[in-house]
């Protein structure tokens, strides 16, 4: 077995909590006497750095959200002077304003780190040829891993997302064995590889990492099946630096937190109460090796479970289950609740494409719910009777799962637009009112 830090990777438990209660104690007073932000809160909650010995008092301490990285906006949470930071990286604005993160030089060697270790997880090595076709600039996805990638030693490909037969061509030619990119984006170049003539004995790659948006393991096994490869999930955000917060080994089941770096709770979203382990909640975390931009309990929205069990790759950092989807991308239509990615994995299990778009209205007072498909190739000649009664099955098949019937439309292949970065699956009309 491979890894990156192996002192720490597979540190005892007694070991990891001696380092977390150390650094948490440190970085909580250097947060409280750098950031003027935070200490407010502090203040507001009567905590103070003394009531701080360690993770036991974590639950302390104030909460941050994205409101508050908004407000502070953009320098009121540097935790450094801003001529120590040498980098800034921004969200992609999925669910609203951008907001952005700073970084020192230090900050940059860490995070390289915890990408290099991700990639050691999906089990590379300095002899592999990295493709990272996550996109370059303000997104953190593509400098990442690229730069996880460039420590361990890989030979990276530098690509950026967009021109996937450019990309299939490289990945040709120069045999590249890991892929980095969205999941979406992975079942993209898949389908084209396979549109182009071409099957995964044509090309080396044998593993994917692939992260930055929800992904269900029905997909999972699209791609690999598409490319040949195994497919392993990363997870972060920028707030917290960005992909590699997280990452799977070999047993793909769960993603191992980076916890020398990054302490993770699990709270109920609605009280904040602090969960037990194995309890589905909002994922929060703390930097505490985080210079420029350091964050206490900063609540992701991500909703998902912990676990620590011993995990075969011998690694003991605690693992967190793939989120299903952030608590805001929940979706409430005709008053059930549902996420994107119960719709994902009744698609792929029908046999439909994972690229789909669900588009939310109101009539009246009623919601109006349709799902937008592609018709799979076998169903292209097919009648419109065969069609509508296609349709009607595969509603039947959401009905089951969802308890909400949506209005299926089943519309030409390839006429979904593809995502070449993360993928945009729902419209909600009823927000624009
Ligand atoms: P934005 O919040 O604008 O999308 P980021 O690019 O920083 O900005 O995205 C971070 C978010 O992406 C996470 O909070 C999470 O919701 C989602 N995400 C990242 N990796 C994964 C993953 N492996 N599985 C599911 N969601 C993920
Ligand atoms: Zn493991």
């Amino acid at each position: 077995m491979n890894y990156y830090q192996k002192e720490i990777e597979c540190a005892s438990l007694d070991t990891l909590k001696a380092l977390q209660d150390e650094r948490l104690v440190k970085q909580v007073n250097r947060v409280y006497n750098n950031v003027g932000y935070y200490r407010n809160l502090m203040q507001k909650a009567g905590v103070t750095p003394d009531d701080i010995k360690g993770t036991k008092d974590l639950y302390k301490l104030p909460f941050l959200s994205k409101a508050d990285l908004r407000d502070a906006y953009p320098y009121g949470l540097l935790g450094t002077p801003l001529s120590e930071c040498v980098r800034i990286h921004s969200t992609s604005g999925t669910t609203g304003k951008r907001v952005v993160a700073f970084y020192t030089q230090h900050d940059l060697d860490l995070w390289d780190d915890c990408c290099a270790r991700a990639i050691v997880g999906a089990g590379g090595s300095r002899e592999d040829i990295c493709q990272v076709c996550y996109g370059y600039g303000l997104f953190t996805g593509g400098m990442g891993l690229n730069g996880g990638s460039h420590k361990l030693g890989c030979l990276t490909l530098p690509m950026s997302s967009g021109n996937t037969e450019r990309q299939i061509q490289f990945m040709q030619d120069l045999k590249s064995t890991i892929l980095g990119c969205t999941p979406s984006y992975a079942a993209y170049i898949g389908e084209t590889l396979h549109e182009m003539g071409l099957t995964p004995d044509d090309i080396s790659l044998k593993a994917g990492i692939f992260g930055a948006e929800p992904w269900t393991e029905e997909m999972r096994h699209q791609i690999e099946e598409l490319l040949g490869i195994k497919a392993y999930d990363i997870y972060g955000l920028t707030e917290l630096s960005g992909p590699g917060v997280s990452f799977e080994c070999c047993e793909q089941s769960g993603m191992h937190v980076n916890e020398d770096h990054f302490i993770p709770e699990i709270i109920n979203p609605e009280t904040g109460e602090v969960l037990p382990e194995g309890e589905v909640g909002e994922l929060v975390f703390t930097s505490i090796t985080k210079e420029a931009f350091p964050l206490l309990r900063y609540r992701t929205r991500d909703l998902c479970v912990l676990h620590r069990e011993k995990c075969s790759c011998g690694r003991t950092f605690i693992k967190m289950s793939k989120p299903k989807g952030r608590s805001d991308d929940m979706l409430i239509i005709k008053g059930v609740n549902v996420f994107p990615s119960q719709v994902e994995a009744v698609l792929i299990e029908q046999g439909y494409s994972s690229n789909y778009r669900i588009e939310i209205g109101r009539e009246g007072n009623m919601d109006t719910f349709d799902v937008l498909v592609e018709l799979n190739s076998s169903q292209v000649s097919d009648t419109v009777k065969g069609i509508k009664d296609s349709e009607k099955a595969l509603a039947g098949a959401m009905k089951t799962m969802l308890g909400v019937v949506p209005k299926i439309h089943l519309v030409a292949p390839k006429s979904i637009e593809r995502s070449e970065g993360k993928a945009v699956r729902v419209i909600d009309k009823r927000k624009l009112h």
